[in-house]
């Protein structure tokens, strides 16, 4: 038998969070909660909604836990005067978007943009997986994904450089460099640095020059 879900929370909540401070973005602003705080208000704006099973009396949530890509939201309530609990397992979604206080403090929002770019058509199913990947390291602050690939906005060139190399070493890739802004500004180095990476997906037999190496 199927158990019915006490409240009709979502499977999975998309959530936006500061990758320096941890400050979460809710309707449009940066708060300073945790998951679990928000997922508690979550669930008890879906009670003073209504949206529970009917002929549930007195629904509760009891306890709410985040882990990092899941949370339990555990609900108590009655049937006929009979208690009943139940847990909810509701994926959590975290997308890293740096909130606006902290890319002040830091005085720039990223030092390198590594672009994963197709280097064929079958290419851009391994760019959409790599860029995954990439989007949960430490430093990363923005992935844009665009009609002609995929953008990642990392916050200094070491970090670029190492998710660069860990494309090259993996995959049939393509590096050039390119810089943007002045190189030298008041003695100091304030361009980005942009890293055009080309990404083929070969199949066995498959010949592709690139540079005039054959692989
Ligand atoms: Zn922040």
């Amino acid at each position: 038998m199927e158990t019915r879900k006490l409240v009709d929370l979502p499977s999975s909540v998309e959530i936006e969070r500061c990758p320096f401070c941890g400050a979460l973005r809710v309707r449009g602003r940066y708060v300073d909660k945790d998951a679990e705080t928000l997922l508690r208000e979550m669930a008890e704006e879906y009670l003073a909604k209504g949206r529970v099973v009917e002929g549930l009396d007195r629904v509760r949530v009891l306890e709410v836990r985040a882990l990092e890509t899941t949370a339990t939201v555990k609900l108590s309530a009655e049937v006929g005067g009979v208690g009943v609990v139940q847990e909810l397992l509701v994926e959590l979604r975290v997308r890293r978007s740096p909130c606006p206080r902290c890319l002040r403090v830091r005085g720039r929002s990223y030092e390198a943009i590594v672009q994963l770019r197709a280097g064929n058509p079958r290419g851009r199913t391994l760019i959409a997986e790599i860029a995954k990947g990439f989007s949960s390291v430490e430093g990363v602050v923005e992935v844009k994904e665009l009609s002609e690939g995929v953008d990642i906005y990392v916050v200094d060139r070491a970090t670029a450089l190492r998710l660069v190399r860990e494309v090259e070493s993996s995959y049939v890739a393509r590096v050039t460099t390119t810089w943007e802004g002045p190189r030298i500004r008041a003695g100091r180095r304030r361009s980005k640095a942009v890293y055009s990476v080309r990404v083929y997906s070969l199949s066995p037999g498959d010949i592709v020059e690139i540079r005039g190496r054959e692989y």
